[in-house]
């Protein structure tokens, strides 16, 4: 499942440029803070071994999105699909 970023994020710029997918971008409209887009969010698979924004995030705020419940061979799909692979 993709992860997300709960309203505890403090915008502090670090996960967004970690991203491998760009799949973190500042909110300026409705949250106001950096979001997960889900589409684009494989949980890092692909590129490492774990979710890198969740390894660099200082306060804990990302968490995997319950609602969004697919399987490390779905997230693999989208890689592929991502990168044309
Ligand atoms: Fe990007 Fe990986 Fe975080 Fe998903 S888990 S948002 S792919 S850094
Ligand atoms: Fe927000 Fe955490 Fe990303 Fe910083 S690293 S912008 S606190 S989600």
């Amino acid at each position: 499942m993709s992860l997300k970023i709960t309203s505890d994020c403090i915008n502090c710029d670090i996960c967004e440029p970690e991203c491998p997918n760009e799949a973190i971008s500042y909110d300026n409209k409705v949250q106001k803070t950096y979001v997960i887009n889900p589409d684009l969010c494989t949980e890092c698979i692909g590129f490492y071994d774990e979710p890198t924004c969740d390894k660099v995030c200082p306060i804990d705020c990302i968490i995997k999105d319950t609602d969004l419940n697919e399987t490390p061979q779905q997230l693999e799909e989208k890689y592929k699909k991502i990168w044309n692979k």
